[in-house]
């Protein structure tokens, strides 16, 4: 079945990229929930937190949303990471994917 994630990684589907390497890409989310939202993904089709091999590759991934904080100009202000993972934790796309949130005060609450 085809992967959105990997779509979009390959530019057979249209997004509005903010980053890319050899290992990560990044791009805005297209139902965004705050004024940034952007989803930093593995190039490499991973379907879960679960699955990840290498947790160096969290490493990179998290370094990219840093990154694009600074970018956004939500870096000083704060932002947040997430990583939903399976069904419980709300994973709706199986291809692993960081979100990164912010330019708005997000609540304490975590659903
Ligand atoms: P999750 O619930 O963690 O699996 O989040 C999946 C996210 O992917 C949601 O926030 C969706 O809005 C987002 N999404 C789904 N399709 C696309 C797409 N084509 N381009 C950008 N973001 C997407
Ligand atoms: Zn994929």
């Amino acid at each position: 079945m085809a992967c959105i994630f990997c779509q979009i990684v390959s530019g057979e589907v249209a997004s509005e990229i903010m980053y890319r390497d050899d290992e990560v890409v990044a791009f805005r989310d297209i139902e965004a929930r705050a004024p940034t939202h952007i989803l930093i993904v593995p190039r490499k089709h991973v379907s879960s937190l679960a699955e990840v091999a290498d947790e160096g590759l969290i490493g990179r991934m998290v370094k990219v949303a840093k990154e694009l904080a600074k970018q956004e100009g939500i870096a000083e202000r704060g932002y947040r990471l997430v990583i939903n993972c399976g069904r419980d934790g709300g994973q709706v796309i199986s291809h692993l994917h960081m979100h990164l949130l912010g330019g708005r005060h997000l609540s304490a609450n975590m659903g």
